[in-house]
């Protein structure tokens, strides 16, 4: 006996998106989340590009998803999916406390914060090292802070708190940027932001007080190395890949991402991939909402 017709792994965008089209196909989808609901688009202040709405914050994107689903009639459960193994043509799903049998999986996990691997980083988290801007800035307000990072959360990032920090050093191990240019263009001329270019963080030191008093940049071009004081750090260095929970079920690429085109088919059948989490060039919030749906309407069709 089935619990669901698809399980789904993660209740970011993709993985949302694929349980209002499981429930809209007259199917029944289960969505299991390690974490909170939303994915990576809870930490955005404002989206700007997604199609047909000009402004919304992440949370509220996030939010309206979720209770869309729950309106639908799927199931969400706060469990991580441990693995998943085949049984004939179904699909064992395995939680810490639960397995929930079903005929199709969709992973929709996303993907993990990239740290920088400094010795004493994890000690500074919530002491000063944060790698959610618009979660944690406002504790930071008339303070000097500094953002690591080149790509648009960086951007967006040293674009926010340089609204009510008194000071923002944003640091980027290049001398260009990857964000797009709407982003570039926002933190041009702002007077309160420094560019420190070329340069990676090298070391992190705290005060007395146990918090993070300064960090150490060296200059990639020049070995130069210059202590820069700030109460904050905001790590904003990209995103890698958590898919060794199912290593052994469908084919990874050699970064980490499951292997899947855009018909969102892994190697394994019945097990499908959207979003961030497989194989794919443009990892956006259209492309984890349209992986979601064509995850869905494949799954559906094995059911
Ligand atoms: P990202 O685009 O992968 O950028 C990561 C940045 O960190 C890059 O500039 C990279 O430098 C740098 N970096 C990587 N590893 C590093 C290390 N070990 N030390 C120092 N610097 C390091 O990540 P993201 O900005 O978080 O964005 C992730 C995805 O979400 C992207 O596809 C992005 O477009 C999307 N996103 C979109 C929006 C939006 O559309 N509003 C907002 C946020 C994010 P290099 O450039 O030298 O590689």
């Amino acid at each position: 006996m089935r619990d669901y017709d698809v399980v789904i792994a993660g209740a970011g965008t993709a993985g949302l998106s694929a349980a209002i089209y499981v429930q809209r196909a007259g199917k029944t989808a289960l969505v299991l989340e390690g974490n909170a609901y939303g994915g990576q688009i809870i930490n955005t202040l404002d989206v700007e590009n997604y199609p047909g709405i000009k402004h919304i914050s992440g949370f509220d994107f996030a939010t309206g998803l979720y209770e869309q689903v729950q309106e639908l009639g799927a199931k969400v459960e706060f469990e991580e999916v441990l693995g998943i193994t085949a049984d004939g043509e179904e699909k064992l799903v395995r939680t810490a406390g639960k397995t929930y049998r079903c005929r199709a999986v969709i992973i929709a996990t996303g993907v993990a914060r990239r740290v920088l691997g400094l010795p004493n980083e994890k000690e500074l988290v919530g002491k000063g090292v944060s790698y959610c801007a618009t979660c944690d800035g406002a504790f930071y307000r008339k303070k000097d802070v500094a953002v690591n990072g080149g790509g648009n959360t960086a951007l967006e990032d040293a674009e926010f708190l340089s609204r009510f920090c008194n000071k923002v050093y944003l640091i980027h191990r290049r001398d260009q940027f990857r964000a797009a240019e709407a982003e570039i263009r926002k933190i041009e001329g702002k007077e309160n932001i420094e560019l420190v270019l070329n340069s990676t963080i090298t070391a992190l030191s705290e005060g007395e007080d146990g918090k993070l008093a300064s960090i150490e940049t060296t200059d990639k071009l020049t070995g130069e190395k210059r202590t820069i004081p700030v109460s904050g750090l905001f790590v904003a260095i990209g995103q890698i890949p958590a898919n060794q929970a199912f290593a052994d079920i469908v084919e990874l690429d050699s970064a980490g991402y499951i292997v899947a085109g855009e018909d969102t088919k892994t190697s394994a059948e019945g097990i499908f991939a959207a979003g961030d989490c497989r194989t794919k060039k443009v990892r956006q919030l259209a492309t984890a909402g349209a992986d979601g749906a064509v995850a869905a309407l494949a799954a559906c069709e094995l059911c």
